[in-house]
């Protein structure tokens, strides 16, 4: 077996992964581990844009007070802070590495970023690039990456499970695909930039690579995780035989398009003084409530009153999907429905992107840094991304951590067992998962409901567990036994959170209880804390 030696193992090719590659190799080797090509991730996807303080109309004060609010008393105002006076200087050093967000001129005829507006959001601070933001930020950071010698990227690795040697983590356990056998990457330190789990659910607006991987490697590894409770449902996806979750980003409410029942009723005004740019829980809340009130499959997003010209400029990513479904979106009601989107908890970290396994740091959507508390706000996550990767590079850099094992710890028994990872696995369990996660998880919960799910997770983690020491382990079972197991943990976090907030909405304890939960759900493998 191969066994690699470098500075710093990143696990993760997103804006996450990238930007602290990036940083980190200004002054030691990183090795970049994927497990699909480079650019395939939940950043790639991005539509919107990425929220900073950056017109003389809007203040530090206001994006802090606006991600607070959308929080719903969670948020760590600290890591909020930091977040939103640190956003600025991280943009701007993507401008400086190539991103061309767009454009427009100010009153005296100078070009400024063009700012858009995002629900939630009391100003307009959303930096983005067309509707293509993800794509042009993964295209620029990547481009940045082929000039740094110092940074080995190797494409289809995927990583198993963290390598802890007396109670720190001291590598990587890797499937190479090509190979087909596995690797050890032996580093300093290791940052875990894996993205979400969206793909727990059957309706998601991520791709197929956001299986929570980090989650679980780093709950196997001995980690804290919080807030799992939290995962934002985005309210409007489309709804098409053809084409299952395709986002129709927020941006399209912010150029006015209003929600509509199928009669073309228009209903936020009955949900929230924000009407269609309220914050996306309560828009997700509002179309389910909708939807069941009435037996119906979607809703429905008008944007008429917008020329064609404007629509296919502002939004050519989506003009052209719905124009391939049939929908021309300056002239039809666009078909919706929410899907899982964003997990707000993770794996818990602090202000530098240290978790709780000493030489294990986490950044992007896997980590819990604080600033979401119990609900995002639109495009902070690209930010939130950015910034603390950046601290973490930073930290990983100036701490005096030792050098790479020279001892290798004995691979897992259940790697040990098996030559080959590719065997297809069977569809079997992961329906199954998606199943108890649809009815039993979703964007309204019971405890009843919860307390099933939490027995029948336990049995599919359990069911995950016994098919990989039966059969020949494979990467999707391997996804299989990581996304049971996250389904697991964000359903004991979900039975710990005994009042609705955010995006958790308990049925049985429809209010919010600041005396006994405005506090983090974290749970520890050694214990909950
Ligand atoms: C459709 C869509 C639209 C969005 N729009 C916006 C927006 O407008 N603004 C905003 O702020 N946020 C938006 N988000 C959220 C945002 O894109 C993500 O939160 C963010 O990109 C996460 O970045 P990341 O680097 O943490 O993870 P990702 O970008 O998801 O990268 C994860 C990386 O880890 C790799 N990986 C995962 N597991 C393994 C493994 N076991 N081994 C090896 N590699 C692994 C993946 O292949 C990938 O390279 C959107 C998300 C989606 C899905």
């Amino acid at each position: 077996m191969q066994v690699h030696r470098t500075d710093f193992v990143v696990v993760g090719s997103g804006i996450a992964g990238l930007t602290f590659a990036l940083r980190a190799s200004e002054q030691a080797e990183v090795v970049v581990v994927t497990k699909k090509e480079r650019s395939e991730s939940n950043t790639n996807y991005a539509q919107g844009g990425i929220a900073g303080v950056l017109s003389p109309e809007d203040t530090f004060e206001l994006h802090i007070q606006d991600t607070l609010n959308a929080g719903a008393g969670l948020c760590h105002e600290e890591a909020v802070r930091v977040l939103v006076h640190e956003g600025p200087r991280q943009i701007r050093r993507l401008i400086e590495l190539g991103a061309r967000f767009d454009m427009e001129r100010d009153a005296q005829g100078n070009p400024v970023l063009a700012l858009g507006r995002e629900g939630g959001h009391s100003r307009n601070r959303i930096v983005h690039y067309a509707d293509q933001t993800g794509w042009e930020i993964e295209r620029t950071l990547l481009e940045a990456t082929r000039h740094r010698p110092r940074i080995i990227l190797h494409e289809h690795f995927f990583a198993l499970d963290l390598i802890v040697h007396e109670g720190e983590c001291v590598g990587v356990w890797v499937w190479n695909t090509h190979a087909d056998e596995p690797e050890a990457f032996l580093a300093r330190a290791v940052l875990l930039a894996t993205g979400g789990c969206g793909q727990v659910y059957p309706h998601t607006t991520n791709p197929s690579i956001a299986t929570g991987d980090g989650i679980a490697m780093a709950w196997r590894a001995g980690a804290c995780v919080a807030n799992l409770e939290f995962m934002q449902f985005h309210p409007t996806t489309l709804y098409h035989p053809d084409s299952r979750s395709f986002l129709i980003s927020e941006a399209v409410r912010g150029e006015g398009a209003i929600l509509r029942l199928p009669d073309g009723t228009p209903f936020m005004e009955k949900y929230h003084p924000m009407k269609d740019l309220a914050p996306r829980d309560v828009v997700a809340r509002a179309i389910d409530a909708e939807m069941k009130r009435l037996g119906i499959p979607c809703v429905y997003l008008d944007i008429t009153h917008r020329p064609a010209e404007f629509l296919r400029q502002r939004f050519p990513a989506i003009y052209s999907k719905l124009q391939s479904v049939g929908i021309d979106m300056a002239r039809e009601w666009i078909p919706v429905v929410p899907a899982a989107h964003y997990m707000c908890g993770g794996v818990q970290t602090d202000l530098l992107g240290r978790t709780s396994l000493p030489r294990l740091y986490a950044a992007g959507e896997v980590a819990c840094t604080g600033v979401h508390g119990a609900n995002r706000l639109a495009s902070n996550s690209l930010l939130e991304a950015l910034v603390f990767a950046d601290r973490a590079a930073i930290h990983a850099l100036e701490a005096a951590w030792s050098p790479p094992a020279s001892e290798l710890p004995p691979l897992p028994s259940a790697l040990a067992r098996h030559s080959k990872l590719r065997e297809p696995a069977t569809q079997n369990l992961r329906q199954q998962l998606h199943a108890v996660m649809q009815q039993k998880v979703g964007i309204v919960r019971r405890l009843a409901w919860l307390e099933q799910a939490a027995s029948e997770l336990r049995h599919l983690v359990e069911q995950a567990r016994l098919a990989m020491s039966q059969a020949p382990a494979c990467v999707t079972r391997w996804e299989d036994w990581n996304l049971a197991l996250v389904g697991e943990l964000m359903v004991q976090c979900a039975l710990r959170r005994r009042e609705s907030r955010g995006l958790h909405t308990l049925v049985d304890f429809p209010e919010r209880d600041d005396v006994h939960y405005r506090c983090d759900t974290v749970l520890c493998p050694d214990g909950e804390r």
